[in-house]
């Protein structure tokens, strides 16, 4: 890539940041690996390791279901212990400075809300891991509660008010996405006047719609990834760089 192209691009996307004044962002796993969450999907990643568990072997099957608290477990103290990077307090400083009304990701560790965004901004369109929900009666408890000291020689988790089966609140293979959160996210890609996507390869589908909803309607897109996208024509500035070394630049 030629440098004074992306000099241009650099000063391009700080005057955006500066003229714009409702930004959505759009995460995926590559902001995350910084923060070393492993990237579930890529190849090394869990799911090469471990064949998935479906959410219907989920309900139907005792030791499927056995077999993915087992896992949870494994994952537990690294997902309890991560912290965010750079790029989620890219995120937080927008909003902060009053800029940012939303922020849409693909990931279910948590991160941006341990930055300090604020629940109710936030589209975690495949779930969260720091959430455990009961799959009968919708209760929902912060993860700690089940998994710090959980004991699964006693069984798999059941809810206190119902009995009911618990899962972490995540979308599993073979679930759909919530239609309120597509709504959401649908929402504020109407609504923004900019949208910054950060680390998503904006293959997996619903989700990568969003920032071409985002564009057709008028708004700046952005995109910041280490590999190519789908998207990258339609986007007014591409930077293939990862989020932290993107940050240093600017
Ligand atoms: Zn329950």
């Amino acid at each position: 890539m030629n440098y004074s192209d992306t000099d241009e691009q650099i000063k391009g996307f700080k005057s955006a940041i500066n003229r714009c004044k409702r930004i959505v962002g759009f995460t995926g796993a590559g902001i995350s690996t910084e923060s070393d969450i492993p990237d579930y999907r890529s190849k090394g990643g869990i799911w090469d390791k471990f064949k998935p568990v479906y959410f219907e072997e989920f309900l139907s099957d005792e030791k499927k279901r056995f077999l993915y608290w087992q896992r949870k477990q494994e994952l537990w103290e690294s997902i309890r212990n991560a912290i965010p990077n750079k790029g989620h307090m890219f995120f937080k400083g927008l909003y902060d400075e009053r800029k940012l009304i939303g922020l849409v990701t693909q990931n279910i560790d948590g991160l941006h809300e341990k930055s300090g965004l604020p629940k109710d901004i936030m589209v975690n369109l495949h779930g969260t891991n720091l959430e455990v929900i009961c799959l009968t009666c919708g209760f929902i408890l912060p993860s700690e509660e089940v998994l710090d000291d959980l004991d699964l020689e006693q069984g798999v988790p059941l809810c206190q008010k119902c009995g009911g089966l618990l899962k972490p609140n995540t979308i599993s293979f073979g679930q759909s996405l919530r239609e309120e959160d597509l709504d959401k996210a649908r929402t504020l890609s109407l609504s923004c006047d900019l949208m910054i996507v950060v680390g998503s390869t904006l293959v997996v589908q619903p989700a990568a719609s969003f920032p071409l909803i985002a564009k057709k309607n008028g708004a700046l897109l952005v995109i910041i990834s280490l590999s190519e996208t789908p998207l990258d024509n339609d986007a007014d500035y591409v930077f293939h760089q990862k989020m932290g070394d993107f940050l240093n630049r600017i």
